[in-house]
């Protein structure tokens, strides 16, 4: 049986850094002043790049991305390509940005989002989609408690699309501590968190501050596990809470976090039973798709159809949606089941 034509989830995946080459290609055109090559955005089969030249990449991406209407062509796009890739419930993510150069204001750019997230569900494609906004840590605790601030008006103005906060940036920016009263105060308005940590290794007291937020979600925990044994509690606690871990196999290679297939996290929670969702983190920079994520991890782990099958349902237990698209889309699935496994 082939992965390939189980439906699927992605719940951890950046805007920016999904954009496929043939969009890419349509906003070059736009702008051939930027004078940007391929291998400046994307990492190929086979190459590899360190955490920082990663988060170069996305500056670069960030200039190509500029106007509201490249905002919602790039959203258009990446939930056409995920819909196309067999994902059936979709959680986007992304920082909402200003750019002087346009005029683009952080608050047009979370309704571009918004906007290209309606007009694919008018178009009639088969997928679910909802949006985090990203707090990215870079750029210090005033912004995030002003992107904070937007995030709470969409999640009462959108009936349920904007449905989180998400925690991301560079790593080595900045300190976690810097974060807490914001994103305290978006849990406290309702939105779910999904918190990225433990990325890079020594970072044990971050890890403890965040994790003492209880989050909703994990993004990468790369480090968790490799904790030195004084810091063998912070494992603990996140087992102890079940709280999901978001897995991003080609993205940690590419990114150098995880020296080979063998050694990725999963190795480790997935024979605990700990809760783990298979996701792409960014399928345009690192050029991959989530249905081949799900191959990657099952060839590896030598995982069998049904154990296959089995993460994808165990997937909508972590969606940040109401517990009513929960049932739907396990009734999806379970009427998808028995002709997909035959
Ligand atoms: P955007 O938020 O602009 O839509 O997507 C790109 C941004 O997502 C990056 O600038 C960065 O803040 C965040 N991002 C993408 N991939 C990663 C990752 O692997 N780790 C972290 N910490 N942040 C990421």
């Amino acid at each position: 049986m082939d992965p390939l034509l189980f439906p699927i989830q992605e719940l951890h995946a950046h805007l920016n850094g999904s954009i496929s080459a043939a969009t890419m290609k349509k906003l070059m055109a736009q702008k051939p002043d930027l004078r940007i090559q391929n291998e400046m955005i994307t990492i190929d089969k086979g190459k590899k790049r360190n955490l920082e030249e990663c988060f170069q990449m996305f500056r670069i991406i960030h200039q190509i991305t500029s106007r509201p209407e490249d905002i919602l062509m790039v959203t258009k796009d990446v939930i056409r390509e995920f819909a196309t890739d067999g994902v059936k419930y979709l959680e986007l993510r992304s920082t909402p940005r200003e750019e002087e150069s346009t005029g683009m204001t952080k608050r047009m750019y979370v309704e571009a989002v918004l906007e290209g997230i309606k007009q694919c569900k008018e178009e009639g494609w088969d997928i679910d989609v909802r949006f985090l906004v990203s707090v990215d840590r870079s750029r210090g605790t005033a912004a995030a408690k002003e992107t904070v601030k937007l995030a709470e008006d969409f999640l009462l103005s959108t009936d349920g699309v904007v449905v989180g906060l998400d925690l991301s940036g560079n790593p080595q920016a900045g300190h976690g501590r810097d974060f807490l009263e914001p994103l305290l105060e978006a849990k406290k308005a309702g939105l779910k968190l999904a918190l990225h940590l433990s990325e890079i290794p020594k970072r044990e007291d971050e890890t403890r501050l965040l994790l003492g937020l209880s989050p909703d979600r994990i993004g990468h925990g790369t480090f968790l596990h490799a904790s030195e044994s004084a810091a063998r509690d912070l494992v603990e606690l996140v087992r102890q809470n079940r709280t999901p871990l978001e897995l991003c196999l080609t993205s940690n290679l590419k990114g150098e976090t995880v020296p080979s297939r063998a050694q990725h996290h999963f190795g480790f929670w997935y024979p605990l039973g700990h809760p783990v969702v298979l996701c792409t983190d960014d399928k345009g920079v690192f050029a991959t798709e989530l249905s081949q994520e799900y191959q990657l991890v099952a060839e590896t782990f030598r995982l069998s159809d049904e154990q296959v099958w089995a993460l994808c349902l165990d997937a909508i237990n972590h969606i940040f949606a109401s517990s009513h698209t929960k049932t739907k889309l396990r009734e999806q699935w379970r009427m998808l089941k028995p002709t997909l496994l035959e």
